[in-house]
């Protein structure tokens, strides 16, 4: 198997595109999607609720549902498109090579069910070993994520949101998964926890060395903990840079204005303008650039041509007629 070590790459998404099926027309919540995921990154990937992010996040392991199909594109991790993958091999990649943390998971803890057992039960079902190693390890990780082993007999219920959260973290390492894809890990948990809990994450990198890749509308969030910043819109990515350059100079108009919308909790105090108008419905969406209805700098061309995604300087992508193509310009 090849391992993409020697390029740095853990996952590398091409062309992906997920369609959600209606009785009229399919409708594309994912579209042509390229991305790269360097091993031991954490990559961010924002935009607005509704852009995508967490369809593409679901469909990186396949755990979309129908009405979602996945008509196109590869998901490479490690050498292997996991789209091609027999369901075996696909279940052992899970939780083993790649763990999920989803939306409000600290939610989803079986309440009648203690926290060791359910820790246990994760591992016992990918590994074999005995009970006790399983408690052994469960107890290990609890401590790693920062609550007592003490209260490994406890239920959900008995502890803070918070602590709920680094639960599921724990869950989530529990297989020593080379990569974990978190889609709004502390949406539900008030800043100080958020933060508590990022600072957790990323002090359990460096101990385990896994790549991330963070799903968030918090761009604030973002440019604290990640490498690099992919953004999203109408299933699209826009932009992809280092956390620095989206940041502090944002190319994409859509971009600026998610910059403008936020406020961030370092830098000069600025005011927020937000970005006008509504997010591109995609039962019916414009062509050319689906941003272009809320955009203050939207010219001819954009009515008319799908800006693609290109490299505006090394490292950096941009998808905006503003920066034109080396074959074409803009108007
Ligand atoms: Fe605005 Fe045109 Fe760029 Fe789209 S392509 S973001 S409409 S300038």
């Amino acid at each position: 198997m090849n391992q993409g070590s020697s390029t740095g790459t853990i996952l590398e998404i091409r062309n992906l595109c997920v369609d959600y099926l209606t009785e009229k027309k399919p409708v594309r919540a994912v579209d042509r999607v390229n991305l790269t995921v360097k091993r031991g990154e954490t990559l961010g990937l924002a935009g607005e609720s509704g852009c995508g992010k967490s369809t593409l996040a679901f469909s990186i392991l396949r755990l979309h549902k129908p009405p979602a199909l996945i008509p196109e594109g590869e998901v490479i991790f490690n050498g292997e498109d996991i789209l091609c993958m027999d369901e075996e091999r696909l279940r052992r990649i899970r939780w083993n090579d790649i763990s999920v943390v989803f939306q409000s998971a600290m939610n989803c803890l079986n309440p009648v069910v203690s926290i060791r057992d359910q820790m246990c039960d994760v591992i016992l079902a990918h590994r074999n070993i005995s009970k006790a190693d399983a408690v052994a390890q469960a107890a290990n990780l609890l401590e790693r994520v920062g609550i007592s082993p003490d209260r490994m007999n406890d239920y959900p219920h008995q502890f803070s949101g918070g602590m709920r959260q680094r639960v599921v973290i724990a869950i989530a390492l529990a297989l020593d998964p080379q990569m974990i894809i978190m889609d709004e890990p502390t949406t539900a948990l008030d800043v100080v926890v958020e933060r508590e809990i990022m600072a957790k994450l990323e002090e359990l990198k460096h101990q385990f060395g896994f790549t991330i890749l963070l799903i968030t509308h918090d761009l604030s969030l973002l440019g604290e903990i990640s490498d690099r910043i992919a953004i999203m819109y109408g299933g699209r990515i826009v932009e992809l840079a280092t956390s620095e350059q989206v940041i502090l100079d944002p190319k994409h108009p859509y971009t600026n204005g998610l910059i403008n919308s936020f406020p961030l909790l370092s830098g000069e105090k600025k005011v927020l303008s937000g970005i006008s108008g509504f997010p591109v419905n995609l039962w019916d969406p414009p062509p050319g650039c689906y941003f272009a209805p809320r955009c203050e700098a939207c010219m001819d061309i954009c009515k008319r041509e799908n800006p693609p995604l290109i490299e505006i300087e090394p490292g950096r992508q941009v998808a905006c007629h503003l920066f034109p193509t080396p074959e074409g310009g803009a108007e």
